[in-house]
């Protein structure tokens, strides 16, 4: 799977709708203290799933929402959208989300209202974007995703943490997710 594109909207700082394409190879991110540039990486996050408006620097899931500033007033929703392409092969159709070709998967939440998704402009539910990432070896909580100050949290972490990083990175855990689901049924 590759990252194509990132569109945000009210996420953060980015009160403007801001469109960030993301072409094959290593893509850099640079700007001043305060520019926005990990709000980026946890826009990437937060579509992919992420459930812990702590680990996004909020109170609240509703801080992820642009708060407004002394000349613009705050905005009542955040939406981030990421377009992704599988390969041929790559992936299964599972939940209405395709095997392959484009697929871009959209999060929104609105005050008061919550979080909710669409993969190509149709609802799905969160549980189906986190599996679609899991497979990709990829997700909310992928250790491919690392935020500031998290290099200690590595090398500190207990070797059963270590394994869960091991198979994110694998791609398995997509597959533990399913085990654990057929197990309740
Ligand atoms: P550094 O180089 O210091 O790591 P950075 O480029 O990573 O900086 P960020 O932490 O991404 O910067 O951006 C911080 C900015 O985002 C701050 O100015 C903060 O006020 C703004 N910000 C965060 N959440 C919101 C929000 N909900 N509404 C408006 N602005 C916000
Ligand atoms: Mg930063």
């Amino acid at each position: 799977m590759r990252i194509k594109r990132l569109k945000l909207s009210g996420f953060k700082s980015f009160v403007e709708p801001a469109e960030l394409r993301i072409e094959p190879g290593l893509t850099g991110v640079v700007g001043p203290n305060g520019c926005g540039k990990s709000n980026l990486l946890e826009a990437i996050r937060w579509v992919m799933g992420e459930g812990s408006a702590k680990s996004l620097r909020g109170a609240g899931m509703e801080d992820v929402i642009f708060a407004g500033t002394a000349t613009r007033p705050s905005r009542d929703f955040a939406e981030v959208s990421l377009l992704a392409e599988r390969a041929a092969g790559e992936g299964v159709a599972e939940s209405g989300i395709p095997a392959d070709g484009e697929i871009e998967v959209t999060r929104r939440i609105e005050r008061g209202a919550g979080s909710a998704y669409r993969v190509n402009g149709r609802d799905v539910r969160a549980k189906d974007v986190a599996l679609f990432f899991a497979d990709a070896a990829t997700g909310a909580h992928s250790p491919a995703l690392v935020s500031q100050g998290k290099i200690s949290a590595v090398i500190a972490a207990k070797p059963t943490e270590r394994r869960q990083m091991l198979e994110e990175a694998a791609g398995i855990a997509g597959l533990h997710v399913r085990r654990k689901d057929a197990e309740q049924k």
